[in-house]
C-alpha cells in the first residue's frame, strides 16, 4: 500500500519520498490508520519491520493537524541511547518538511548537552525520545513540562523490563497527563509486559508483526568446537573471503574485549562495543562500522536489538546466547531488507544443550559444518534432549551489556 492511501499529508509524503520509502510495511499499514484514529496500541514487532515509522508518521501527522509543534506533544521512552539516537535520526528524515522538532535525551553526556535537554524539556520540543534513567534525573529537578503531552510511546518494552526499568517507567508515567494516547511496542510478550500494558494502555488494539523465527534468507550454520578452537576458527573463516561487514557477538563484555584484542593482534580491521565504553566512543565505533571503515565489530547483546545497520554479511556467535530470543535478534542483524546473509554459531560442548533449545524455539535444525582438520579434533555434537515445555527455561538473568 502506498503512503498517500494511509491518510498522511503532503509534508510527510515528501519526507517519505526523500527517504525512498515507497510502500508501507505491514505494520505501517496496520498501525497508521489505528493511531490516526486515536487508538491505544500494543504492537508485537521488532526492529526491521518498520515499526519506528509506523508510530512516528501518524504522531507527526496529528501534531501537524493540531498545530502543536511548539509544545511537547509526544514522549518516546526507549531502553538504550543508541535506539534514542536512531529514532531521532529517522524522525528528522521523516519530519524534514514539517515544523515538528525533536531531541534525544540519554545519559552520559556533557554539561552542554544537559542544558540543551533541560531547555527542550522545560520550553518544549514536539517529540522527546528519552532513556528512563536520564529522564528521571531531569524530572527530579522539577522543570520538566509535560502538561501538553498527547502521546506516550514505550518502545522495546521487553528490553526495558529486562534492564530493570519497570519502576522508572511507572514513575515517568505518573508525571504525565492522564488523558493521552499510548503505544507500546515489544518484540516479545512475556506476562510482565501484559501487566505493564494493562496498567498503561486504554482498551488497546493489538498488532502482531513478530518475526518470531529468523528470516529464511539467513544461512544458519553451527560449528561444534572446544573453547580454544574458537579464535583459530574465526581467523580461518575471516581468511576465506574478504568480508566487508561482520559482527561477532559475545555474551559477556569480558569476552568481547579479549576477543577484539586477539583479533586486533592478527591485524584484522576490528573494534569492540559494549557498555564499558562511553557514549561518544560507542557512537564513533558504530559510525565507523556503518560507514564500512571497520570490517569486524565484536559486540555484546547491546547491539543485538534495535540497531539498524545495512549490509552486514556475516554474524558470528562466538558463544551461544543464553536466550533464544537473543539468538533471533543477533542473527536478524544480517539479511535485512530481503538481502541474504549468514549466521555462524560456535558451539562449545557446554553450550550444546542451549543450542538445541534454540533450534527447538526456531523450529529448525541448523546444519553443523565441519571444522577444518588443521584445527584438530572437535567435540561430537550430541546435546541432551531439550525439555518439552522449555521455550524460555534457559533464560539467564540479564547483566549490563
Ligand atoms: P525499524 O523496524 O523501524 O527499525 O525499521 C527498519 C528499517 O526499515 C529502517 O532502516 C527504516 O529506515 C526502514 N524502513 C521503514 N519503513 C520503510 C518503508 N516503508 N520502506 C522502506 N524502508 C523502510
Amino acid at each position: 500500500m502506498t503512503f498517500d492511501a494511509l491518510g498522511l499529508g503532503p509534508e510527510l509524503l515528501e519526507g517519505l519520498a526523500s527517504l525512498g520509502f515507497e510502500k508501507a510495511t505491514p505494520i505501517q499499514e496496520e498501525a497508521i490508520p489505528l493511531i490516526l484514529g486515536g487508538k491505544d496500541i500494543i504492537g508485537c514487532a521488532q526492529t526491521g519491520t518498520g515499526k519506528t515509522a509506523a508510530f512516528l508518521l501518524p504522531i507527526i501527522q496529528k501534531i501537524i493537524d493540531n498545530r502543536n509543534e511548539e509544545k511537547t506533544s509526544c514522549l518516546v521512552v526507549v531502553p538504550t541511547r543508541e535506539l534514542a539516537v536512531q529514532i531521532d535520526q529517522q524522525l528528522q528524515g521523516l519530519s524534514y518538511f514539517t515544523r515538528v522538532s525533536s531531541i534525544p535525551i540519554y545519559g552520559g553526556s556533557d554539561g552542554d548537552t544537559f542544558s540543551q535537554e533541560k531547555k527542550a524539556l522545560s520550553e518544549g520540543a514536539s517529540i522527546i525520545i528519552a532513556t528512563p534513567g536520564r529522564l528521571i534525573a531531569h524530572l527530579a529537578m522539577n522543570y520538566v513540562n509535560m502538561s501538553d503531552l498527547k502521546f506516550l510511546v514505550l518502545d522495546e518494552a521487553d528490553r526495558m523490563l529486562d534492564m530493570g526499568f519497570y519502576q522508572d517507567i511507572r514513575k515517568i508515567i505518573s508525571n504525565l497527563p492522564k488523558k493521552r494516547q499510548n503505544l507500546l511496542f515489544s518484540a516479545t510478550m512475556p506476562p510482565k509486559i501484559r501487566e505493564l500494558a494493562q496498567e498503561v494502555l486504554n482498551d488497546p488494539d493489538e498488532i502482531n508483526i513478530a518475526i518470531s523465527k529468523p528470516a529464511e534468507n539467513i544461512i544458519q550454520v553451527g560449528f561444534s568446537v572446544f573453547d580454544n578452537q574458537k579464535i583459530p576458527l574465526i581467523t580461518y573463516l575471516m581468511k576465506q573471503k574478504d568480508f566487508k561487514s561482520v559482527i561477532v557477538f559475545c555474551s559477556t563484555k569480558e569476552n568481547t574485549k579479549s576477543l577484539a584484542k586477539e583479533l586486533k593482534g592478527l591485524k584484522l580491521s576490528v573494534s569492540d562495543i559494549h557498555s564499558d565504553l562511553d557514549q561518544k566512543s560507542r557512537e564513533a565505533v558504530l559510525n565507523e562500522f556503518k560507514a564500512k571503515k571497520l570490517k569486524i565489530l565484536v559486540a555484546t547483546d547491546i547491539l543485538s536489538r534495535g540497531i539498524d545497520i545495512e549490509d552486514v554479511e556475516l554474524i558470528i556467535n562466538y558463544d551461544v546466547p543464553g536466550d533464544g530470543e537473543d539468538y533471533i535478534h543477533r542473527i536478524g542483524r544480517t539479511a535485512r531488507a530481503s538481502s541474504t546473509g549468514a549466521a555462524f554459531t560456535l558451539i562449545s560442548p557446554r553450550d550444546q544443550y542451549r543450542f538445541a533449545e534454540i533450534e527447538k524455539l526456531i523450529d529448525k535444525t541448523v546444519p553443523k559444518a565441519k571444522v577444518p582438520s588443521h584445527l584438530g579434533e572437535t567435540p561430537t555434537y550430541k546435546p541432551p534432549k531439550p525439555k518439552k515445555s522449555g521455550k524460555r527455561s534457559f533464560r539467564r538473568k540479564k547483566k549490563k551489556m
